[in-house]
């Protein structure tokens, strides 16, 4: 009976909400309804979506998995392979072939794993019933007008349960803005066997969002004893001379080479290694706003290319923070007067930002760092204040 339920209100769903605003997109009826009625609610993909890997492993152990040897490996031979596509692809767009190969490898294992669930499925249910609702209205909208475009069958449409498509992983709507077609044959093809179009369409991607040439998007560093923690977090910057002066280097202790302007990130707090991060780490954010998954492309790109492992340690004896427990943070501290502009369950400047506030106002070490021990102090805190009646 709950079932049929769910199935009504999502029809009703589909012609209140969704038809008006496709028709006002210059969806046409007929590929409307032709694409509500290949529709099916997908249960699965809400299950996926409350347990992304990038938002419930700690950091170490995403990365272990994301930038992993064999991943390393695997990217080596594709850059081998695709050596002269991937030359042609950097010399267009400016960016280098071991970043593309990184972002092939993390999204689909270089093209292995693309995806076959439905698309117009997966993104008419995450709008029905998912968190981002909104989000993805606008890319199940979107997939509706590449149909439309394409002149295609609504069940061609076929990837991850996010209705990412293709090698690169695009939603719907960098598709629209964001696909080539670099071997000119008409077809702008991300989602076929051969990937030529799809990693040109991702350094088509990063170029337009600022992808700056010649620039690593960031690397380890060591900071100096009595470094002020203060000054870490991705939405402080300062010049690579001004983090070498306070005594910040390279990991290997040598001076930090000059970048330009960047930010110490703490992805562990102070108590795991420090990264100093520079303009191309926010541009791989633009892929994916994980803070985990900017880190893991970067990381993965250096070990394409020969890269060790970090050199730093990670507090891998400490608990951490799940979505659902940084979320209620997020809301305890934005409670206490320390504005997390908004509950997300995850980690971002905003967050860092308050949790930096938190810190000094109670004498904590400021590194902006979500623990399960500040968790449990704002829980502690918050039943302290809590009126009895
Ligand atoms: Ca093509």
């Amino acid at each position: 009976m709950k079932k049929a339920f769910e199935r009504e209100a999502f029809f009703d769903w589909v012609s209140q909400t969704l038809r008006p605003r496709a028709l006002e997109l210059q969806i046409r009826a007929g590929v409307f309804n032709r694409a509500v009625s290949a529709i099916e609610f997908l249960p699965s993909v809400l299950e996926r979506q409350a347990n992304q890997k990038e938002f419930s492993l700690s950091i170490w152990e995403y990365l272990d998995i994301a930038a992993s040897d064999e991943r390393a490996r695997n990217g080596r031979q594709m850059l081998r392979r695709y050596r002269d596509l991937l030359n042609r692809v950097e010399l267009a767009y400016g960016v280098e072939p071991e970043v593309i190969t990184a972002i092939w490898g993390l999204e689909t294992g270089y093209g292995v794993v693309r995806g076959d669930v439905p698309t117009l499925s997966a993104l008419a249910t995450l709008a029905f019933r998912g968190r981002r609702a909104r989000y993805f209205e606008d890319e199940l909208l979107a997939a509706i007008r590449i149909v439309q475009a394409r002149g295609c069958n609504p069940g061609d449409l076929v990837g991850s349960w996010a209705g990412a498509l293709g090698h690169g992983q695009f939603m719907p709507s960098s598709v629209i803005n964001f696909a080539v077609d670099f071997d000119a044959d008409g077809r702008h093809d991300i989602c076929g066997d051969d990937p030529t179009d799809a990693l040109a369409s991702i350094a088509n991607y990063l170029h337009k969002h600022g992808w700056k040439k010649g620039q690593p998007w960031g690397f380890e560093v060591r900071l100096p004893n009595g470094f002020d923690y203060a000054l870490s977090g991705t939405d402080q910057t300062l010049t690579s001379r001004d983090w070498a002066a306070m005594g910040v280097t390279g990991a290997d202790g040598g001076p930090i080479p000059d970048y330009g302007p960047g930010s110490v990130l703490l992805p562990a707090g102070a108590g795991g290694l420090a990264l100093l991060v520079l303009r191309n780490y926010h541009v791989i954010t633009r892929y994916n706003r994980s803070e985990a998954y900017a880190i893991g492309i970067g990381h993965l790109s250096d070990r394409i290319l020969g890269s060790r492992p970090f050199s730093g340690t990670w507090p891998v004896s400490e608990p951490m923070l799940g979505q659902k427990e940084i979320g209620e943070a997020q809301c305890l501290l934005t409670r206490a007067g320390f504005d997390t502009k908004g509950v997300d369950g995850m980690r971002g400047a905003n967050t860092a930002r308050a949790v930096r506030a938190w810190q000094r106002a109670h004498g904590a070490v400021p590194d902006g760092y979500l623990s399960a021990a500040l968790l449990a102090r704002l829980r502690a805190d918050e039943g302290g204040q809590r009126p009895d009646s």
